[in-house]
């Protein structure tokens, strides 16, 4: 198996996404697909809203249409069933950043620990956080503030904001917390990991063809989601993970696989 397997279909697919977004802002697709990834109209009939964003402008006191209210139940749902965080590793475009940055990190042999030492936890606080204050100020606070709004709206509709944004992740990821911004403070990754608690792709280990050599866990951005490694067969629980298939590619012997969670639990161990 390729060493860069998933890493080259998930540029692919970000790079088609954003083709079709570019597209679709210029007015090609019309009557197939408008819109942005937070809200969006497939086929001139199908709404799909960025589910964090609509229940934000919920707990700003916003009149909430229903096609927006659809939009997000659609795509929520689509999330909670596929895989965890899916939308992190395939379609969220500072993934892609804070993942090149973590390559780059690797190769310069950095500090894995950073200056700054906050739990992983901050971001579940980060989420209740944003969503009281929206409340508090009838405002959607996030997407206010949004560094994957500035990142997305400046990649479909061009201007270079997008590249000071990324320029500051960068540094954030390089010296000072390395995978802080969608592991440690980012509230729609925590949003995500929390709606995919029971998605059904999961990582699946096979303890028996594992050398423990820790590959996995080395380019892994979720390292905890790993305990698994080296102590039994079975499926990364955690919806931590975000389903980016970097430890498939790293691992040589063919210990990890993506694999349908429940359907097949004879052959778990
Ligand atoms: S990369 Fe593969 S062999 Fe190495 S520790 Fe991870 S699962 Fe085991
Ligand atoms: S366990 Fe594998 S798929 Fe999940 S976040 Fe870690 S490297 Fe990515």
């Amino acid at each position: 198996m390729s060493r860069y397997k998933f890493s080259l279909i998930r540029l692919a697919f970000k790079f088609i996404l954003f083709a079709f977004l570019i597209a679709a802002a210029n007015g090609s697709f019309r009557g197939v697909l408008a819109g942005d990834l937070s809200s969006s109209l497939l086929f001139s009939t199908v709404p799909l809203s960025d589910p964090f964003a609509v229940l934000s402008l919920a707990f700003a006191g916003a009149n909430l249409g229903a096609s927006a209210v659809l939009g997000a139940v659609i795509v929520a749902a689509f999330y909670a069933i596929i895989a965890p965080r899916a939308f992190c590793a395939w379609v969220c475009p500072v993934g892609l950043i804070t993942e090149l940055t973590a390559k780059i990190r690797r190769k310069l042999k950095l500090n894995e620990s950073g200056i700054l030492n906050i739990k992983r936890t901050s971001r579940y606080y980060i989420l209740a956080s944003v969503l009281l204050l929206s409340a508090i100020f009838s405002v959607p606070v996030f997407e206010s503030v949004s560094f994957i709004g500035v990142v997305q709206r400046g990649l479909i509709f061009g201007g270079f904001a997008w590249l000071g944004v990324a320029f500051l992740i960068v540094v954030f990821e390089l010296f000072i917390l390395p995978n802080g911004t969608c592991g440690h403070i980012c509230p729609l990754g925590a949003f995500y990991s929390i709606l995919s608690t029971a998605s059904i792709f999961r990582i699946k280990h096979h303890e028996h063809f594992c050398t423990y050599c820790s590959e996995c866990e080395r380019v892994c951005p979720e390292k905890q989601v790993l305990s698994i490694i080296g102590e039994k067969s079975g499926f990364v629980k955690s919806s931590e993970c975000i389903s980016c298939g970097l430890c498939i590619d790293a691992c040589e012997e063919n210990a990890l696989e993506f694999s349908i969670k429940n359907l097949r639990r004879k052959n778990e161990n």
